[in-house]
């Protein structure tokens, strides 16, 4: 590989996320973005006049370290609404620049140089730089897309296992995954809370799409036997909430653990969003209503574009979360997504993104492509209509 110029070598090979280079061609050529994965309508009124009421009223200064009392305690009392877990809002919860920098600073905490943190492959692209600048070293472990006829993407049992080893810090879990739409089962938990206990190893769950589940239920690595004092629960407003630019995001853990994580953040970030803070609690306390319509909502967009895609030929995985669509394009004879990828806007006027970029290997989802269903229906059937034009 050509290195680049300046850039440290914990860097070397990071360039610029695949979410820029296609949000950038999708500007440059016109093309409807279903790459990138952000919703294109705002969030809740209500939600945004909190911010606005925030900034006018004067919330415009250094907010506290760990995140605004008000916010923190919205936080544990989400958690203990939807799961039922019980947490100290004074000790267990940090307030981040999104679940990016919650990540981020956790992987700089807790890993010494050398150490291993396990994650299942493909990974959304933060986790291998956060991995790599913490001058840890990323063990995958590869999730297989599901044979004809089965639903959900799947790893083997043995190879998890295998992964463990003395220098493993950490597991990273992504539940619901990006870009797979995985939602890991109860028996998968129980596997890795074993794996976790036996190795005496530290849990990052990254649950920025809890509220995006569609089949099965979204469940907490921190609520299995002996996981409550060995995993870190991170996710953030931003999916949830429709804000994604606003990037407010949260660390939750036992109370060692969080203040490891504080002291990564200080000198990352200090604080952040302080006006955004108190607009996240006001959403964090919206009645069951918003959460279900907001699943139901985009359920109803995955049957739009998943059907579409189906249709036009495409092998579609249709995912049990998030709000990403895989599809395998040997259906349709290409092999090779990236450039599949790189062609789409010329030859259909639509952006998606090719999955092997998440992949440690290209090549184990070299013809797997993600689509991004956060969007309104009239774009969705259009690209449905160009995608149709030009392939079926
Ligand atoms: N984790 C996953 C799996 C994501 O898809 C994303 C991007 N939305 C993030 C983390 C980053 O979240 P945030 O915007 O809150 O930093
Ligand atoms: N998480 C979003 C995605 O997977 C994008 C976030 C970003 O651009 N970093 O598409």
């Amino acid at each position: 590989m050509t290195r680049t110029p300046h850039l440290a070598s914990r860097l070397q090979g990071f360039g610029t996320t695949i979410f820029a280079e296609m949000t950038a061609l999708a500007v440059k050529t016109g093309a409807l973005n279903l790459g990138q994965g952000f919703p294109d309508t705002d969030g809740p009124a209500e939600v945004s006049q909190a911010a606005i009421d925030a900034i006018r009223n004067g919330v415009n200064q250094y907010p506290p370290g760990p995140g605004m009392p008000d916010l923190r305690l919205a936080i544990a009392e989400h958690q203990a609404r939807f799961y039922n877990v019980e947490i100290d809002p004074d000790t267990n919860v940090l307030v981040t620049a999104g679940a990016t920098e919650a990540l981020a600073a956790t992987l700089l905490a807790l890993c010494e140089t050398g150490d291993e943190v396990i994650v299942f492959d493909p990974t959304y692209d933060s986790y291998a730089a956060g991995i790599s600048l913490a001058g840890a070293t990323m063990r995958g472990v590869l999730l297989h897309p599901p044979p004809e006829g089965e639903a959900a993407f799947s790893f083997d049992p043995d190879e998890l296992a295998r992964a463990f080893n003395p220098k493993t810090r950490l597991i990273l879990l992504n539940t619901p995954h990006n870009p797979t739409g995985k939602v890991f089962t109860s028996d998968e938990l129980q596997l890795i809370a074993d794996l976790c206990v036996e190795h005496d190893v530290i849990a990052v769950t990254d649950e920025v799409y809890e509220h995006l589940v569609f089949d099965g239920t979204h469940e907490l690595l921190a609520t299995w036997p002996g996981m409550a004092e060995r995993t870190i629960t991170i996710s953030s407003g931003g999916k949830t909430f429709s804000f994604t630019g606003w990037k407010i995001g949260w660390a939750m853990g036992p109370a060692p653990l969080i203040a490891a994580v504080r002291t990564a953040k200080q000198f990352l970030t200090f604080v952040n969003g302080a006006p955004f803070q108190p607009a996240i609690a006001v959403g964090l306390r919206l009645g069951d209503d918003y959460f279900d319509e907001f699943r139901h909502g985009l359920l109803a967009k995955r049957e739009l574009l998943c059907e579409g895609l189906d249709d036009i030929g495409f092998t579609v995985f249709r995912p049990h979360g998030t709000y990403f669509a895989t599809v395998d394009i040997r259906s349709l004879g290409f092999e090779n997504g990236i450039d599949f990828c790189l062609a789409l806007p010329e030859k259909a006027g639509v952006v998606a993104v090719p999955s092997a970029v998440f992949y440690q290997d290209h090549r184990d989802g070299l013809p797997l492509v993600r689509f991004c269903f956060a969007k309104n229906d009239q774009m969705l059937n259009d690209s449905i209509d160009r995608l149709r034009a030009a392939f079926a």
